[in-house]
């Protein structure tokens, strides 16, 4: 039984904000001085909605082919599959990338000593190159298979990066191409991340008009969710020495509203999305539910894969989330949605997306999750536009 302590708020310590210009971002390369344009649009193979409230305006089916311009408007948001933890997040004409992870199958990434893992699949697009541009990239951890070496070697050295201690190390303190804008944030840490400075015209409303500063514009806030990547124990001392699994974050990442004038102080949550990143079901993970104290979680993107090093013919270590351990997650933090994530993209994987499913099935909580293919997106609707 655990000794019940009043929970910590959900936030201990604020970073600087990272203010967000969609109207200036920054290009992808880093050889690039602009966006090419016109803007890649993303290849949108199936458009899936919420499983219990498909949308209500239209008689859309709950799966539509199509491939489109994404249209900014101010209710609706999206995620977006690429592949292995690698995803994109939009709502009202901001963008965030995750685990930025372009690798081809067949492609081989260094995970630590003697840990190499073999691509199997293909991201749903090709390079960094053809994305839309993004407003900031979230990344967990420094593992290839999350950062790989081409994204690392092309990004540009401005693109904002939110991501770990131990990773803004990595990216800021090494070779001669440092990177210059990145945000180090340990558990229960959060970012801020307001667009512009009241100047910008609004987005998605199709431009400025009179008394534009009093409307609410959107805003991102992120926190450090933990996050146990080596299971506790003597295994977790010796990685410590040998540093071969890098410490990892989850996300909380609450997309919302505020006025210009109030900033953080006037952040109003519209939708929470919770990414475990790559962790182990770990007692730590009780204190998300805690410190959310009854704030209810819309999206739970898992990392699942029972990711198992050092590889699939000696597998003694697992380091990510199994099947059922991804429905004993669930059953912790209550998503109102989960979407899993990274479980089949390398040959380390060795839990299927399948052994999730049976799980899921055999809980019953088989409305309370949307699969995508790489290719598709969720769409979701964000209260209070
Ligand atoms: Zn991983």
């Amino acid at each position: 039984m655990d000794t019940e302590q009043p929970p910590k708020p959900l936030r201990e310590t604020n970073h600087p904000p990272l203010v967000l210009n969609p109207q200036k971002r920054t290009p992808f390369l880093k050889t690039a001085t602009h966006h090419p344009s016109p803007e890649p649009i993303l290849p949108i193979a199936h458009t899936k909605h919420h499983p219990r409230k498909p949308p209500t305006t239209t008689t859309t089916p709950q799966t539509t082919t199509t491939a489109r311009p994404e249209t900014p408007d101010s209710n609706s948001g999206s995620v977006y599959f690429i592949g292995t933890a690698t995803t994109i997040i939009s709502f009202a004409g901001l963008r965030l990338l995750t685990d930025p992870n372009f690798l081809h199958a067949g492609d081989h990434v260094h995970l630590g000593p003697g840990v190499t893992a073999q691509r199997l699949t293909n991201p749903a697009v090709p390079d960094l190159a053809s994305l839309p541009p993004v407003d900031a990239v979230l990344l967990s951890h420094y593992h290839e298979d999350h950062f790989d070496r081409e994204v690392e070697a092309q990004l540009s050295r401005d693109m904002p990066i939110v991501t770990t201690e131990h990773a803004k190390q990595c990216l800021t303190e090494k070779g001669e191409e440092p990177f210059r804008k990145v945000w180090g944030v340990g558990e229960f840490e959060g970012v801020f991340m307001p667009v512009g400075d009241g100047q910008d015209p609004d987005i998605g409303e199709g431009g400025a008009g009179e008394g534009r500063t009093k409307k609410k514009k959107p805003a991102v806030r992120v926190t450090g969710m933990p996050g146990k990547h080596v299971p506790p124990g003597p295994l977790a001392a010796i990685n410590e020495l040998l540093g071969a699994v890098p410490p990892t974050n989850g996300w909380l990442v609450e997309l919302g509203w505020t006025k210009p004038t109030e900033g953080e102080e006037g952040f109003e949550t519209g939708y929470r999305i919770y990414i475990s990143g790559d962790t182990l079901m770990v007692d730590e993970l009780k204190e998300i539910p805690r410190r959310l104290r009854g704030d209810k979680i819309d999206l739970m993107l898992v990392h699942l894969g029972g990711t198992t090093i050092p590889g699939p013919n000696m597998p003694l270590l697992m380091v990510t989330m199994d099947g059922a351990q991804g429905v004993q997650l669930m059953r912790l933090v209550d998503p109102d949605v989960t979407v899993p994530i990274h479980f089949d993209d390398y040959d380390v994987f060795c839990s299927p997306l399948d052994d999730f499913k049976k799980e899921v099935d055999a809980a019953g909580f088989g409305d309370k999750v949307v699969y995508l293919d790489r290719g598709d997106e969720f769409k979701f609707t964000i209260r209070g536009a």
